[in-house]
C-alpha cells in the first residue's frame, strides 16, 4: 500500500509505537501468557497498568492533589448526563459553541434548568462568543474548549467565578492546561489520547456531593473515585492503548513540547490556506483551532471542490472531507499527526493551485 496521510477527526491517528506495543500485549500481556483482552482486571499486572495510566495523566497535565482522574465507558456523550447529575442543583449555564456544546446543554435541560449564556449559531459556529457576563448564582459554567466540527478553540483557561466544567474531548493533551481552574474536565479518548471506548474525567474532589438528588451508583463520580475506576470491569483494551499513547507523549517531552509541535503544524496549514488563492478558512482567525483546520474553496472556485478532493485522495490524503454541517474540508492535526503529513497536504494544495490558475 502506498503512503497515506491520515487526518481523521476521530477516532484519531495513534502513534505507531503505541499500536506495536498493543499488538504485543494482545499476544502476551505483561509476560502472563494471557492476551490483554482475556486477562482478569483483578490482578496485580492490571493494577500496574491502571496505576501507570493515572500517574501519566497526573504528570503530563500537572494535575494537583485536589483533583482525581477516572476512566469510564459510555463516551463523552454520556458525560453530558454525568455533568448535570453530579453538579446541577438549581441552574447551570452553557457556552453554546457548536453541536457538541449544544448537545451537552440539551442533556442538562432534561435534568434541571440550564441555558445558553452565549451562542455563536448565528454564524454557523465559526467563532467563539466573548465578553459575556457570568452570573454568580449559577451552579456551574460549561464550555467546550475545542469545537471539533467547526474548527474553533478557546485557547486560554478562563477565569471563572463559579464552578467551571470543560469538555476537552478534542484538545486534551495538545496544550498546557491549568487544571486547578476547573472543577471538571472530561472527554472521549478517541480524539487525541487513545482509541474509542474510554473517557477521562478529571474531577475536583471537594466539588462533588453538593446536589440533593439521588445519583444512580454508576453515574456518581464518587463511586469511580472511591474504586479507582474499577467499580465494574474497566475497558481494558482502550485503557492500555491510552497508556501507551501517553508514554509516547511523555517520551516526546510532554504536553509543553507537544504544544510547540502542534502550533508549528497548524501555522503551516493555516499559512497555506491564507496564501493559496483557491482556499479560504472558515473559522474566525483569533479562534482558529490547532486541532481541526476547516477550510472551503474560495468564492468563485466552488466548482473545484470535487476535483480537489479527488486530487488529494490520489496523493494519499485520508479523512479531509468537512463535516456535513460545514462542507468543504477539515484536516485534523491531532498529536500523533506528524509535521511531514501536514507538509504533504500543503504540497498537494500548492500543486493543485498551479494546475488551476
Ligand atoms: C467527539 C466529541 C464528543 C462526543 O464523543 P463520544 O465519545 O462519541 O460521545 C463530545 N464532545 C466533543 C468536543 C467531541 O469532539
Amino acid at each position: 500500500m502506498s503512503k497515506v496521510h491520515v487526518f481523521n477527526a476521530g477516532p484519531c491517528l495513534l502513534p505507531q509505537v503505541a499500536i506495536d506495543n498493543t499488538i504485543e500485549a494482545l499476544k502476551d500481556f505483561s509476560g502472563t501468557g494471557v492476551s490483554l483482552i482475556s486477562i482478569s482486571h483483578r490482578t496485580k499486572e492490571w493494577d500496574a497498568v491502571m496505576d501507570e495510566t493515572r500517574a501519566l495523566w497526573k504528570e503530563l497535565l500537572h494535575i494537583p492533589d485536589t483533583h482525581e482522574v477516572v476512566f469510564l465507558g459510555g463516551g463523552a456523550s454520556l458525560q453530558f448526563l454525568y455533568v448535570a447529575m453530579n453538579f446541577l442543583e438549581k441552574k447551570a449555564a452553557y457556552l453554546d459553541t457548536g453541536v457538541w456544546a449544544h448537545k451537552a446543554l440539551v442533556e442538562a435541560q432534561g435534568i434541571g434548568e440550564a441555558y445558553a449564556i452565549a451562542c455563536s449559531k448565528d454564524k454557523n459556529y465559526t467563532y467563539v462568543p466573548k465578553g459575556f457576563e457570568i452570573p454568580k448564582d449559577i451552579d456551574y459554567l460549561h464550555i467546550t474548549t475545542n469545537n471539533t466540527i467547526y474548527g474553533t478553540e478557546i485557547h486560554e483557561d478562563l477565569d471563572c467565578p463559579v464552578p467551571f466544567i470543560a469538555d476537552m474531548s478534542s484538545d486534551i493533551m495538545s496544550r498546557p492546561v491549568d487544571v486547578s481552574k476547573y472543577d471538571l474536565i472530561y472527554g472521549g479518548a478517541q480524539k487525541n489520547v487513545g482509541p474509542a471506548g474510554v473517557i477521562f474525567a478529571i474531577i475536583r474532589k471537594d466539588a462533588l456531593g453538593r446536589v440533593s438528588r439521588h445519583i444512580p451508583t454508576m453515574l456518581d463520580y464518587r463511586t469511580h473515585i472511591d474504586k479507582l475506576s474499577m467499580f465494574n470491569t474497566p475497558p481494558v483494551f482502550a485503557i492500555f492503548v491510552m497508556k501507551e499513547t501517553l508514554k509516547w507523549l511523555k517520551g516526546l517531552g510532554g504536553v509543553e513540547a507537544m504544544y510547540k509541535i502542534n502550533k508549528q503544524k497548524a501555522d503551516l496549514l493555516y499559512g497555506e490556506i491564507d496564501r493559496n488563492s483557491l482556499f479560504v478558512g472558515t473559522a474566525a482567525k483569533e479562534d482558529r483551532s490547532l486541532m481541526n483546520v476547516c477550510f472551503v474553496m474560495a468564492p468563485g472556485k466552488e466548482d473545484l471542490q470535487d476535483a480537489f478532493m479527488a486530487f488529494a485522495k490520489e496523493r494519499g490524503m485520508v479523512g479531509i472531507k468537512g463535516h456535513r454541517s460545514v462542507g468543504g474540508f477539515r484536516a485534523s492535526l491531532y498529536n500523533a499527526c506528524p509535521l511531514e503529513d501536514v507538509q504533504a497536504l500543503v504540497d498537494c494544495m500548492q500543486e493543485f493551485e498551479k494546475l488551476n490558475k
